[in-house]
């Protein structure tokens, strides 16, 4: 018998005496992980910046706080959300009384990608220890060094039995897919994405596929240019643009195209300063084999700023590539990179007729003063989620379920969406002894007649 088959059934077996279910017991392993994560930050904070080269800034305010405040809005609120809901009954059931039961699945599967590998990895932990599952977590190869500190963490907090983390890259995942579990919850790439449904449905196991894909970014001739300017460009080159929500290309509109791009050019230097290369701080590429495919881009178009790029660091410029088409080579497939192409318009409708040829984007992001134009991109286009005059910040949100629609995933999470994503709704109707109403039961006397 393999390893991980072991592993899942030692964990089905955890799971079945019930003890992982007791609301206590999910709360006391919440609190134990957050202060364990606090305990380790500064082991975290290293890791991801041998990793990534991640600054400590970065590090905390999109990865180790946004876990912290997870943990903290999910302990504020578990005993409210695992208590049974009343619902409403209809008159026909009269006698009756309506719940649901937020139950959980039981063993998850938790793969996470690289690009925040510490955050994309424990914000589904948390759900899925918030709803009372056990859970296996596969971090991503490709930073190695987060994942063997979460590996040690989590080692250190809790019984295999309940949740462990196994390292590897695609044979471990491809091995743990063979394995039947009761959830999965997958984050990475669309086609990698499509492997893990295929794989489920051999078991018919329920998913949520937290995915990619190109994310637009416009900006109309009303909007505020200089707010427009310094949103976007924190929002493109936070990571190095290696943010699933990343404003992925910016629709511009040719009246501010000019003044827009100077605002954007001063904006990024103030945030990155004059050589962002030469900044220790600034984070890399994952891998030569993306920095070589982001090298390809690099003549697409004609470049506006940046362009510069350091091959033994892995690290590129802040670049702008202007006069771009949808036929260029960048507008294939999701950047991945601090690389913005920009394509000009001069009518709304063209835009969305662009964004509607293409895949559901993950995120869209509208930059307008006009509450029609804004209303117009909500109603014309379907995204996961989005901004109207910012980028990437509805992710923060916890009152705000994240995630993708069509090819940029299925299902949602964060806040109370995690506890709801990991929890079965079963639904329970409890009928009175006290007396029983005729009328559905076939009527004998006149046989199954019409009534
Ligand atoms: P990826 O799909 O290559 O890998 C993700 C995980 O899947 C890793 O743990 C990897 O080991 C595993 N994996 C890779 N190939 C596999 C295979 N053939 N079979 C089984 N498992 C396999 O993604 P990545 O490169 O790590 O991350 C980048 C992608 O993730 C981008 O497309 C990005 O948009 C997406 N992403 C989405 C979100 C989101 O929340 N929607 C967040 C971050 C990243």
């Amino acid at each position: 018998m393999n390893h991980y088959h072991t592993l899942v059934n030692k964990q089905k077996t955890y799971f079945r005496t019930g003890i992982t279910k007791d609301v206590t017991y999910r709360i006391d392993a919440l609190q134990r992980l957050r202060d364990a994560i606090r305990k380790n930050e500064q082991s975290f904070i290293r890791a991801l910046n041998e990793d990534l080269n991640k600054s400590e800034f970065e590090a905390y305010s999109t990865e180790i706080g946004v876990v912290l405040e997870e943990i903290r809005f999910t302990l504020e609120h578990l005993r409210s959300w695992v208590k049974p809901k009343k619902v409403k009954t209809p008159i026909t059931h009269v006698g009756s009384n309506s719940f649901i039961y937020a139950e959980p699945y039981g063993v998850a599967l938790v793969i996470a990608p690289w690009n925040y590998p510490f955050q994309l990895a424990i914000a589904p932990l948390i759900g899925a220890i918030a709803a009372g599952n056990c859970t296996i977590l596969k971090p991503s190869e490709l930073t190695p060094k987060t994942s063997e500190v979460l590996g040690n963490l989590i080692e250190d907090l809790f019984p295999e039995e309940y949740v462990s983390v196994v390292q590897g890259g695609v044979e471990a995942s491809q091995a743990l897919l063979n394995e039947k579990f009761d959830y999965i919850f997958f984050t990475g790439s669309v086609p990698v994405g499509k492997i893990i449904m295929e794989a489920a449905s051999k078991h018919l196991t329920p998913v949520t596929l937290e995915l990619g894909g190109k994310s637009p970014c416009i900006v109309h001739e009303d909007a505020n240019i200089k707010l427009a300017a310094k949103r976007i460009a924190w929002g493109k080159f936070m990571n190095a643009g290696q943010t699933c929500v990343a404003p992925d290309y910016l629709y511009l509109h040719k009246k501010i195209r000019n003044e827009f791009l100077e605002q954007f050019k001063e904006i990024t230097k103030e945030l990155y300063g004059d050589k962002p290369l030469n900044n220790p701080n600034y984070t890399r590429i994952v891998s030569k084999r993306h920095f070589e495919r982001l090298q390809t881009f690099l003549n697409n178009g004609e470049l506006f700023m940046g362009g510069g790029s350091n091959e033994v660091g892995l690290t590129i410029e802040p670049t702008v590539l202007t006069n771009i088409t949808w036929e260029d080579s960048i507008m294939q497939d999701e950047i991945f990179g601090p690389i913005l192409p920009v394509i000009e318009y001069e009518d709304l409708s063209d835009v969305i007729e662009g964004i509607h040829n293409h895949p559901n984007p993950l995120a869209l992001y509208i930059f307008s003063e006009s509450e029609s134009i804004q209303r117009d991109v909500l109603n014309d286009v379907s995204f996961g989620g989005g901004c109207i005059n910012d980028t990437v910040y509805h992710i923060a949100s916890p009152y705000l379920p994240f995630g993708g629609v069509g090819s940029s995933g299925t299902g949602a999470y964060h806040g109370k969406g995690s506890f709801d994503t990991f929890s079965h709704q079963k639904s329970v109707l409890k009928q009175t002894t006290l007396f029983d109403i005729p009328f559905r039961y076939p009527n004998v006397r006149n046989g199954l007649k019409k009534l």
